[in-house]
């Protein structure tokens, strides 16, 4: 019987038996594991509250015949302002299907849970645009599994920046105005192409430090939508959702 101790987002729950929980735990080091909690349904539970979405724990784990059983799990977060916004809960949940759906087995997994826990704390004290807090998810987490957009200048001439340049978000790389004039990729203003650079390359500490006029935000956003479903070739369900409560 192996025993550890993982601090762990709550990514997604299920019930079972009858007052059990099975939850996935974006974990710092472990990838995304799959535990049993027993009892954690019952009020009186000490597994009550850490087993429940978003909550950020450090978790008490044993694996027992391939299954792992949460012992403990001591609060950092719960995040509890999420449920006050149907639009900011969505968007979190939508977080977590894309780490479920994206995120491969055994990952070093530390900048992962950093950027959804930046994310989620950002929606919470709604101090940014919803979608800029989307974007930078969606951007940054494409980059951190491998598909890094080729923001650094125009893949053909070099030139660093032009008034609009082109984005294809088939292949994530950047066209200036005169190369990308036979292109069917999408035409950008300038400062949309610097937030992108701004959440690719910029620290963890500064990622969210930019601001955009709403215009250009929506434009950024569907760009940034559109290359992470390229990326992964996957539609995520809770978007539709979220589109009809904008
Ligand atoms: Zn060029």
């Amino acid at each position: 019987m192996e025993k550890f101790n993982v601090d762990g987002i709550v990514i997604k729950t299920s019930v079972t038996g009858e007052s059990d929980k099975i939850l996935w735990i974006l974990t710092r080091n472990r990838g995304i594991i799959r535990a049993f909690a027993k009892g954690a349904r019952g009020t009186k539970s000490r597994l009550h509250s850490g087993a429940s979405l978003f909550a950020f724990c450090s978790f008490a784990v044993y694996e027992k015949n391939d299954v792992f059983h949460i012992n403990e799990a001591e609060i950092k977060e719960i995040f509890f302002e999420l449920r006050t916004s149907i639009e900011n809960l969505t968007l979190a949940q939508y977080f977590c299907e894309v780490l479920l759906k994206t995120l491969p087995e055994n990952v070093v997994s530390d900048e992962y849970m950093r950027l959804l826990l930046n994310c989620l704390y950002f929606l919470c004290k709604e101090k940014k645009p919803v979608l800029l807090i989307k974007s930078v998810f969606e951007l940054r987490i494409a980059s951190l599994a491998g598909y890094m957009p080729s923001l650094v200048a125009c893949d053909n001439c070099g030139e660093f920046e032009s008034e609009e340049m082109f984005f294809n978000c088939e292949n994530g790389l950047l066209l200036c105005s005169s190369c990308g004039k036979n292109t069917e990729a999408p035409l950008l203003p300038l400062p949309v192409i610097t937030a992108m650079r701004h959440i690719v390359f910029s620290s963890f500490e500064k990622i969210f430090s930019f601001s955009l006029p709403e215009e250009l935000l929506e434009k950024l956003n569907i760009i940034t939508q559109k290359y992470l479903e390229n990326c992964f070739q996957q539609k995520f369900r809770l978007l539709d959702y979220f589109d009809t409560l904008k």
